[in-house]
Order: structure tokens, then C-alpha cells, then sequence
């Protein structure tokens, strides 16, 4: 390997001489890539086509130990330090240019205690990996909704999926973490063992360490559930979120839904060729429990007005998983999302979002609005660091398109959309539904509120140079 030049995380230029690193490549069970290693054009790459850049070098690590060796190199170096579990962050956070990536992609283990109803995932894990590994045992951890998203990325920031009204966020579901913190040193955080850590991991994103294993609370779901997904002409989109609205207030909380404003995909085999084209909102959802009880209780939604198309079936758990997949290509697509969490979904925003729905400049992007209750709501609000947990609606703005030439107008669109809804400056974001946007200290003051003076505390134990700062960075207090 030859010396190399990196930048440290303060922008300074530094020189690797070749005895270090060979010294740092013999300590490492994987692999430590730079840009002369064969596999390096393909690990530098993350989800998000949008985010080019070109780390020095990256360990692909393999156990803990690798870990802990990497952090510590990166430390005692003073790198610039990205850290990536599945790279679906869609800021980009799990890169850097001329710095250091920990990729813990190798490190996907799962297993399942079926007896005690817990699930040990390694750093590394997709959703794929852990819901195949949970059905298996017939049991399920709730978690978010396209399968080859990170599991490490999803928990620390929260973690929204299909069974979040009935069991809640998957960092709700966190009973421990083992974490190489910023010493090196590898520790176990939960309710018992570092309660203040535990705390600030679930909410509050990669701040921390390096999060090695983490452990969850299980549930058992059957394999075969009902799903519904019934589209509407997107002319209708008012009426149909005030139908969403007035439905989602009485649904059981075995029913997590969305309602998705957007374009049928042109040439898409799954819709006729009549209805390519054309804006849709469709409400979309799962029920966790038998099939019976999940087509009769989603009804209503199937009965309201006549759709364009029902795609409503009994499916697997693991296919309802994958229901969006395809949509979101890696590093086909440029995306910037935004995100805003909302008490109620008024008439007001409602109009504000048809109108926005309207200018929409690529017909890949789309509009979410996630209905959030049940077993999130009765959560204490301090339980953890997560913010917006008593809000009633998410709004998920996607700008996903193709093209350089149209970064300017698809980076516009999220943007007007959500500081239209938030003419009073209220409401916080979403973690995980964020691009780089977010990154300025005053808004992630405004997100945590009151939190946010012990989350800056909680940095400084564990952090205090802050090594972990690609992320929305929390500045040690
Ligand atoms: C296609 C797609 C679908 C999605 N669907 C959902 C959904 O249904 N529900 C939902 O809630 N969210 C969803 N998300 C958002 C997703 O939760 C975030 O993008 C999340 O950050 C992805 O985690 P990752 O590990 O893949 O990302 P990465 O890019 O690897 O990392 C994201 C952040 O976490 C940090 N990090 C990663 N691994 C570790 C680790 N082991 N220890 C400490 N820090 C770490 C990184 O440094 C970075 O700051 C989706 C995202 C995409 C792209």
C-alpha cells in the first residue's frame, strides 16, 4: 500500500506513511480498501446517486475487534470519520471525501432466541437480513418498509415500519446495544448499563459510537398477513386524506398505514397502459395478525369511493417488506427527502399538500403521509431521545429523479413543500428521512427541544472531540 494523503476531521491535509497502515491492514481480520484496491469503486458507493465522494480509505470490518482497531486508528490520526451500516443514509452521512469509512456491511449476523422472543443483529444488518432471520422463527421486530435498508441507521434514528401502531418504533424495541465509543472501548448500553447512553441512542442517530450488536424484543406474527393498496386518481387527493384522517383516529392499532401521492411509473408492467402517467394517491397498509381479521378490518378502506386499481391481497409478511423495493434503486437516483412531523393534518396543510403535489417536477418523487399512533403515542415522550413521537402525522416529501441538470428544481420542491407547512416554525423532522438541508445546529435544537441540552451532555461523556460527526451532529456540550 502506498502512503496516503487524507484529511483530518478539522479539513487539514495529512500523510499516511506506508509502514502505518500495513501496520493498521495486518491488525484488521477484513479488508482495509484505498483507491488502488480492486473492490474500492464498488464500496465507496452508497444508495443515494447524489452523493459521489471518495473516501481514503475504508475498513471493511469484520468483528468488533476490527472496530475497535479502525476507531481507534481514525482517533489517534484525528481522520475525518464516517461510519456505515447499510449507506441508505440519505444525507450521505456513511461517506466522506478523503477521510475514513468503517463499513460494517460484512457484519450481518442475525439470531434468534425463539424461546425468550430476542434478536441479536450485528452492525451491519439489512431489514432483509433481520426479517428473514425473525420469520424463520415466526416472529417479526417491527421495523421500517424497504428491505435493503440498515437496520443500524433505522433503530438510531427511530425506525417507522408497518407494526409501529401495535408495537411501536424499533429503537422502542431495543433492549441493548453494544457500542465501540469514541476511546475505543467497547460497552454494553441499556436500561441498566449506561441508561444515559441507551437513552441518547435511540433517537438521536449515529452520535455516539459504533454500534457493534443490537439486541430487540420480538413478537410473533404469522407469515401470511393482509396488505392493502388501493389507488386513487390523484384528483381526488383532498378528499382522500380527509377520509385517511378520519379513518386512521379509529383504527385499530394493528393497521399502520400511509396514504403516497404521486405519478403511475410510464411503462410500468404492474399498471394498465390507460393509466401510465397519471398522478395517483393511494392509501397503503398492513395488518399485523390473521388474514381474516386484516381484509375485514381494512375494508373501509378498499369501500371508500371507487379506485383506479386495488392491488389488496393476503401476502407474507416478508413480501409486504419488499412492497416498494423497486422504487428505489441504488445509486440509480438522485434523492433528497424531507420530512415533517405534524400534531394534526388540518384542512390548511392538507390544501398545501394537493397544491405542492401539483408541481411535483419528476414523476418519480411522491408525497407520504404516515398516520402515527397507538403503541408510539403511550410511550413517555422522555423515554428516549426520538423527537416527535406525540405527533399524529409524519409528511414525507421524496425528490427521487435522474438527471445533474435537475438536482435545482428537485432539491427546491421538499424544501418549499415543508416550510409552507411549517409557516408557524413548528413541528420537528424526521433523522432518518432528512438530507443535508438539516445540518445546522440551530434546527437540531429546535428538533430536540428541551432534550437536546442532555443529548449535547451525553455527546461530550462519550464523544468529546466529536470523531463521530458525519451524522445530524449533535456538538459536545
Ligand atoms: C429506500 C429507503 C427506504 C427507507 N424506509 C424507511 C422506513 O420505512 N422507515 C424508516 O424509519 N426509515 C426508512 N428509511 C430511512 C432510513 O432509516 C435511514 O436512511 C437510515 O439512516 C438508514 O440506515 P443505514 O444503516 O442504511 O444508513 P447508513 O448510511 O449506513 O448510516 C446512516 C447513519 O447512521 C450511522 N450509522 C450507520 N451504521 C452505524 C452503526 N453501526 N453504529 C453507529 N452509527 C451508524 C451513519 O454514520 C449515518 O450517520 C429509508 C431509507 C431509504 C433509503
Amino acid at each position: 500500500m502506498p502512503a496516503l494523503h487524507m484529511m483530518s476531521h478539522t479539513g487539514q491535509a495529512i500523510t499516511l506513511p506506508h509502514d502505518l497502515l500495513q501496520k493498521l491492514a495486518s491488525h484488521l481480520r477484513g479488508a482495509l480498501l484505498h483507491q488502488e484496491s480492486e473492490e474500492y469503486e464498488h464500496a465507496r458507493q452508497v444508495w443515494n446517486g447524489l452523493i459521489n465522494k471518495h473516501p481514503t480509505l475504508i475498513a471493511c470490518c469484520h468483528d468488533q475487534n476490527d472496530v475497535i482497531t479502525a476507531v481507534n486508528f481514525a482517533r489517534t490520526h484525528n481522520l475525518l470519520l464516517a461510519i456505515r451500516g447499510g449507506g441508505h443514509s440519505v444525507a450521505g452521512h456513511s461517506t466522506c471525501d478523503g477521510g475514513m469509512v468503517i463499513d460494517l456491511s460484512r457484519m450481518n449476523h442475525v439470531s434468534v432466541d425463539q424461546a425468550a422472543r430476542v434478536v441479536h443483529v450485528e452492525g451491519g444488518a439489512t431489514l432483509a437480513d433481520m426479517d428473514q432471520a425473525t420469520q424463520a422463527a415466526g416472529l417479526v421486530v417491527p421495523a421500517g418498509a424497504v428491505s435493503d435498508t440498515g437496520i443500524a441507521g433505522l433503530t438510531l434514528g427511530g425506525g417507522i415500519g408497518w407494526l409501529r401502531n401495535l408495537w411501536g418504533l424499533t429503537c422502542d424495541n431495543l433492549l441493548s446495544a453494544d457500542v465501540v465509543t469514541a476511546d475505543g472501548q467497547c460497552i454494553t448500553a441499556s436500561h441498566t448499563e449506561h441508561p444515559d447512553l441507551f437513552w441518547a441512542l435511540r433517537g438521536a442517530g449515529g452520535n455516539f459510537g459504533v454500534v457493534t450488536r443490537f439486541t430487540f424484543r420480538a413478537y410473533p406474527l404469522k407469515p401470511d398477513v393482509w396488505f392493502t393498496a388501493v389507488y386513487h386518481d390523484g384528483r381526488h387527493m383532498k378528499e382522500v386524506l380527509q377520509f385517511y384522517r378520519e379513518y386512521s383516529a379509529t383504527a385499530p392499532d394493528e393497521i399502520s398505514t400511509a396514504t403516497v401521492c404521486g405519478q403511475i411509473p410510464p411503462g410500468s408492467k404492474d399498471f394498465p397502459p390507460e393509466l401510465h402517467g397519471r398522478p395517483y394517491v393511494m392509501i397503503v397498509g398492513m395488518y399485523a395478525g390473521s388474514v381474516e381479521k386484516g381484509q375485514q378490518a381494512m375494508q373501509p378502506l378498499r369501500d371508500f369511493r371507487q379506485p383506479l386499481i386495488d392491488f389488496s391481497k393476503a401476502t407474507t409478511y416478508l413480501e409486504a417488506q419488499q412492497y416498494f423495493d423497486e422504487d428505489y434503486p441504488a445509486g440509480e437516483l438522485r434523492y433528497y427527502w424531507k420530512s415533517l412531523f405534524l400534531a394534526e393534518l388540518t384542512d390548511d396543510a392538507i390544501d398545501t399538500l394537493v397544491d405542492h403535489a401539483s408541481r411535483q417536477p419528476s414523476p418519480l418523487s411522491g408525497i407520504e403521509i404516515l398516520y402515527s399512533g397507538g403503541a408510539v403515542a403511550r410511550q413517555d415522550d422522555d423515554a428516549c431521545a426520538f423527537a416527535g413521537r406525540k405527533a399524529s402525522f409524519l409528511i414525507f416529501v421524496e425528490s427521487n429523479w435522474k438527471e445533474t441538470r435537475d438536482n435545482d428544481a428537485n432539491i427546491a420542491w421538499p424544501c418549499n413543500l415543508i416550510s409552507d407547512l411549517q409557516k408557524g416554525g413548528e413541528g420537528s423532522f424526521y433523522l432518518n428521512f432528512s438530507s443535508a438541508f438539516e445540518e445546522q445546529e440551530s434546527t437540531m435544537r429546535h428538533n430536540y427541544g428541551k432534550k437536546y441540552q442532555k443529548l449535547m451532555a451525553i455527546k461530550k461523556r462519550y464523544d468529546p472531540t466529536n470523531l463521530f460527526r458525519l451524522n445530524q451532529n449533535i456538538k459536545p456540550g
